[in-house]
């Protein structure tokens, strides 16, 4: 096994170095290797228009409105799109379709390399959904697994559901017109806010839920102290990254050993 991590345009909002040396600790002998921008290394020059138009092509219209793949996208978004390969734009506000936007990004990923032998990360800013038939919408996500894996830096913020509390005072804060800031300051470190100093370590456990989707195809835990819990909540992540005391359940940390031995 090797894991490969990439940076797809986050403007330095994550230590990536440091992930690699927390891997580099963690998983014994296996290879890890950061690779940058993931459009340099395997994206032909003559190639970027298409791949523009089609990641264009992987934007939702509305929450509530499902995409097909492989949908036309006006002009102006494919030009956004290849500013953002080439690096010279940032994303904002725009949402897209996550399952359809990693099988885009595993044409960039070498076909030799195309295994569960190798674990590519992608970390991005970009604000990925994916659809829930349950209650027919779309829903942001943090992370989708496969191959490569999709893991957001604005989706940790946007995707967990934020106190409950939060919510209430919110719409208060709205009818009188307080300053959002003045709130968000009441609840500082009860979630993961932009430019959190946490950020990287959270992001550890999203990398090792990658890592546990190649090993066993089954990223999740069902233990809310695990690295590997789903959380829904921000104060869930919080507790399963930060301060559940210890990183891995029993049984993961188990599995982990057996797999590196
Ligand atoms: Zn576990």
């Amino acid at each position: 096994m090797e894991i490969i991590l990439y940076d797809e345009g986050i403007a330095g909002e994550l230590d990536i170095e440091e992930i690699a040396q927390y891997l580099a600790q963690k998983m014994g002998k296996i290879k890890v290797e950061v690779r940058g921008n993931p459009f340099v290394f395997n994206l032909p020059q003559d190639k970027v228009s298409d791949f523009a138009r089609r990641i264009a092509g992987t934007k939702i219209q509305g929450v509530s409105q499902k995409i097909l793949s492989g949908q036309e996208p006006l002009y102006g978004e494919i030009e956004y799109e290849k500013r953002r390969i080439l690096g010279k734009t940032r994303s904002f506000g725009i949402l897209y379709e996550g399952f359809h936007l990693l099988r885009l990004f595993r044409e960039i990923v070498p076909r030799e390399e195309c295994s569960l032998e190798f674990v590519h990360i992608f970390f991005t800013n970009r604000l990925f959904t994916s659809w829930d038939e349950s209650d027919k919408r779309y829903h942001l996500r943090t992370s989708v697994y496969g191959i490569p894996s999709l893991i957001s830096t604005t989706g940790l913020v946007e995707a967990p559901a934020k106190p409950r509390e939060y919510y209430l005072l919110k719409q208060q804060y709205d009818m009188v017109g307080t300053d959002p800031l003045e709130l968000k300051d009441r609840f500082k470190g009860r979630f993961i806010d932009y430019e959190d100093e946490r950020l990287t370590e959270v992001m550890k456990g999203y990398v090792m839920q990658a890592i546990f989707y190649s090993l066993t195809g089954n990223p999740f835990c069902q233990d809310k102290g695990c690295r590997l819990y789903n959380a829904h909540w921000h104060e869930e992540l919080i507790f399963a990254q930060l301060e559940s005391g210890y990183e891995f359940c029993q049984r993961h940390s188990e599995l982990l050993k057996k797999e590196l031995s």
